[in-house]
């Protein structure tokens, strides 16, 4: 049994409240096992939180929600840190049972709250409500919304291979603004902010269309080998595909960034089949969350045999 179950399962949208709540009362239950802070504020002043389990050298960073539709991911991290606080049981009991002081993971689940919140309220209590119905082709439906409130795409804000985005609107936009410069978003600021503060070994970014895992961005083969392994292991545990480079990729991505800057595995997992413009219906929920149910431990029992 898991702390928030019955609550969880009643949910159709995962709301920033929704997160704020579950993130406190994990608090108050395991105040000796995790630490909540915040990382920083959205454009809309809503909080980012970050949430973070064990104490060992070895660091993990698992992040959701920079796209505004694709909350769901948000739902799927919440449930990873109910799963690891309430039940240690398999796969869990094939690692060392003082694992957590050898591994630290930080939990980010919602980088994009003002975004999320667009897209599950519409843009009724925003300041600029004009300015997004008119970056949104004029519609008041924000179902198919990824950008911040500020009509920036917050996974093109990173500066590697910024210059070089591809299909990028020049304009606010729901979708795919790189912005006029890389890191102007504050979201995005706070998190380049707190991963340079960390030495992590490996970053996950979930998102949320096409079952599919990037994780070389323009490496060459040589300098891809080394998360070969890893990347492999993620996607037999998910089934989901591995994506080589065809042609020149986008860049401008976290992933992108974390992979070039740290020289360590990242990794962006997509979680549901290609569904179109809008958020990942509430019905796939259960598949995800057992698909992708072996992913962090996978992570941390790769970077445990590598410290033995
Ligand atoms: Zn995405």
């Amino acid at each position: 049994m898991f702390l928030l179950e019955n609550e969880q399962k009643q949910r159709k949208n995962y709301r920033y409240q929704d997160l704020k709540k579950d993130l406190h009362r994990i608090e108050e239950n395991f105040s000796n096992q995790v630490e909540l802070i915040t990382i920083g504020s959205s454009v809309e002043g809503r909080q980012l939180y970050a949430l973070r389990v064990g104490s060992g050298d070895k660091k993990v960073i698992i992040h959701g929600a920079h796209h505004a539709r694709e909350w769901m991911t948000s739902r799927l991290i919440v449930d990873f840190i109910n799963h690891l606080l309430t039940d240690l049981s398999w796969p869990w009991l094939s690692l060392r049972e003082d694992w957590l002081t050898e591994v630290t993971i930080w939990f980010i689940p919602m980088i994009n709250p003002d975004g999320v919140t667009l897209v599950q309220d519409g843009a009724d209590l925003f300041s600029n409500r004009l300015e997004l119905i008119d970056w949104n082709n004029g519609s008041t439906d924000f179902t198919g919304w990824k950008a911040n409130s500020r009509g920036v795409d917050l996974n093109r804000q990173y500066p590697t291979g910024w210059d070089s985005i591809q299909n990028d609107p020049g304009v606010q936009s729901a979708s795919n603004y790189k912005g006029q410069k890389p890191l102007t978003e504050p979201e995005v600021q706070a998190l380049y902010q707190f991963v340079n503060q960390h030495a992590f070994d490996c970053a996950l970014a979930y998102h949320s269309s096409g079952e599919e895992i990037f994780w070389r961005y323009n490496l060459s083969d040589e300098q891809a080998k080394p998360y070969r392994e890893l990347a492999e292991n993620l996607a037999e545990v998910t089934r989901y595909q591995l994506i080589e480079p065809e042609g020149t990729p986008s860049g401008g991505g976290f992933t992108d960034w974390f992979l070039t800057e740290f020289e360590k595995p990242s990794f962006t997992i997509e979680i549901a089949p290609s569904i179109g413009p809008r958020p990942v219906p509430d019905l796939l929920y259960e598949r995800v969350f057992h698909t992708n149910e072996l992913v962090l431990y996978t992570v941390v029992a790769y970077l445990i045999a590598e410290i033995g």
